[in-house]
């Protein structure tokens, strides 16, 4: 199997002088890449940090990270992308339970007065200029700018490293963003990012495909599995990779009409931002051949609205960062076949195997709702040092993802919705996705969250958020009968509330838990 540092060599001599990767009017080539990730690996090792060793990113999406993962790679050091929207405190967390040893920041991020420790340790931090005229005098004690890190490294000449990675090999260790609780340091190797491409190509599936002259734009943030899955497929594919410094759908719209892009990888909420962008023309989607979307539940109503609108082929995507992102694909056919399949999250990739468990664990037959399990080649390494939740995740090669749904009798999978999210209304299982796809088709709803309160007589009860869109917010009663003719009673929300907009993780996932969290003060729920 290959590797992300074999690969990147391959390109650098097979088209030195092509686009790599653009962020932020930054450039650079495949040959640029792989020089620049060079340096920064023989710096890695002559600083000492060895195959095995963590250093973090502190940062939003750029070139320097996309260097730096590479240069990782090459050096056999683990990358920790550490998500800049966290609090200080949960960053502290990370970068103390993570063990890194070296932690690269972008200006911005630094705390010019150095209140906030970064970790509970001391920990060197290589400052990436954000703005080009950073002043190193203004830099606090233990940091570095780039350019000294490089020069005053102790030896750049040696110039071999000895590390060869594997597809066994660690390479990125990934926070789970957060929207269950208490984050978990997925580590990653290699194979994680080869698996499904190889299995494609093995069975000469077309499913996610590449072309040469491919424009490919990323649109999650390269701390999440999505975002930085999909800008290694396209240096593996050896295609040009457009990225934003954080996703709008303005900035989206305008590298799309600018640069031709022909293929993306997105989540929902985005696609809603890129349909409702005022700026978007109708060459916006010109010469878009390929939309992957995934991460969280689609609503019917916005995938059929996508479909009107680009002119393309459309694949979901389903998975999760611990197994290494997608184990489960809803090719462009299925798309076109059959209507009750814009449903489903689609089938396993070849070699990848899916199953539906009860509590106990036992398998449960087509049409049965229980938890989804998945065995892939692609999947995680481990939970970094918590050798028990690997266990509990992990049971005989199976990651169990904590998502309600069931297989048809062709072996599609359906996500119902996470079972944490799940609603128990009177001994009756219900699913928030359900209700807000419904809710998602009322015209003056622009945007909606379904969770569970806690209710005196049924345990639970439903309350639905709602955004409205443009005109004015519509009645509870008009919702209700909308809703009536779409889900059983018992689904139907018993209060809504008007809110202004909804909590949202990097991709755009609404985050129930904060949603909730106000209702269940000082109460348990079946699954906080
Ligand atoms: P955390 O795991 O901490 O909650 P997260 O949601 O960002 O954070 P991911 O690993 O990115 O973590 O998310 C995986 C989850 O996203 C899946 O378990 C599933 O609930 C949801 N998901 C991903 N793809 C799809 C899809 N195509 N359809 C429905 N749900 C999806």
């Amino acid at each position: 199997m290959d590797s992300l540092d074999r690969v990147l060599a391959r390109h650098a001599v097979s088209r030195p002088d092509q686009l790599a990767y653009v962020c932020d009017g930054r450039r650079v080539t495949f040959g640029e890449l792989h020089a620049a990730s060079d340096t920064w690996a023989r710096a890695l090792h002559t600083y000492g940090l060895g195959v095995g060793a963590r250093v973090a990113y502190l940062g939003k999406d750029s070139v320097d990270f996309v260097v730096l993962l590479y240069a990782c790679a090459k050096a056999g050091v683990v990358l920790v992308p550490v998500n800049w929207r966290l609090a200080p405190a949960e960053r502290t967390y990370l970068l103390n339970h993570s063990e890194a040893e070296l932690l690269f920041i972008e200006a911005e991020f630094i705390d010019p007065e150095d209140r906030t420790p970064v970790a509970d340790r001391p920990l060197p931090r290589v400052v990436l200029p954000s703005t080009p005229q950073e002043d190193d005098s203004a830099q606090p004690k233990d940091a570095v700018l780039l350019e000294h890190w490089l020069r005053n490294a102790p030896d750049m000449t040696g110039g071999t490293r000895a590390h060869r990675s594997g597809a066994d090999t660690p390479v990125v260790q990934m926070y789970t963003s957060g929207t269950t609780g208490f984050p978990k340091g997925v580590v990653l190797a290699h194979r994680s990012f080869f698996a499904v491409r190889e299995a494609l190509d093995r069975s000469g599936l077309d499913w996610i495909d590449w072309r040469p002259d491919d424009v490919s734009l990323v649109c999650a943030p390269a701390s999440h599995i999505g975002g930085l899955w999909w800008t290694v497929q396209g240096v593996n594919a050896g295609v040009t990779s457009l990225a934003m410094r954080v996703f709008g759908s303005r900035e989206a719209v305008e590298l799309m009409e600018g640069y031709g892009v022909t293929t993306m990888c997105l989540a929902p909420a985005m696609l809603t931002m890129l349909l409702r962008e005022p700026e978007r023309s109708d060459a916006t989607f010109r010469r878009l051949r390929k939309v992957v979307y995934g991460g969280s539940p689609i609503p019917e109503v916005l995938l059929r609205r996508c479909m009107e609108t680009m002119d393309c082929a459309f694949v979901q995507i389903y998975g999760l960062t611990e197994t290494g992102n997608t184990a489960v694909c809803l090719p462009p056919a299925d798309h076109l076949r059959d209507t009750a399949l814009l449903q489903a999250a689609g089938r396993p990739y070849p070699g990848v195997g899916l199953k539906i468990v009860d509590d106990d664990g036992a398998e449960l037959p087509a049409g049965e709702v229980g938890e989804v399990c998945v065995r892939s080649p692609a999947q995680m390494v481990e939970y970094w040092r918590a050798p028990d939740a690997t266990d509990e995740t992990v049971v005989d090669g199976w990651v169990r993802t904590g998502d309600a749904g069931y297989l048809d009798e062709d072996g599609y999978l359906y996500i119902s919705d996470r079972f944490k999210d799940m609603i128990i209304r009177a001994g009756e299982n219900i699913f928030p996705a359900e209700i807000e796809g419904a809710l998602a088709a009322h015209p003056a709803v622009a945007d909606c969250a379904v969770v569970g309160i806690p209710d005196e007589r049924w345990g639970e009860a439903v309350l639905a958020f709602v955004v409205p869109g443009a005109g004015a917010a519509p009645s509870p009663r008009e919702l209700r009968t909308f809703l009536r003719e779409r889900i059983a009673d018992y689904k139907v929300p018993t209060a809504f509330r008007v809110v202004e907009d909804l909590p949202r993780s990097a991709i755009g996932k609404v985050l129930r838990r904060t949603l909730r969290a106000p209702f269940w003060a000082g109460r348990s729920r079946h699954v906080n």
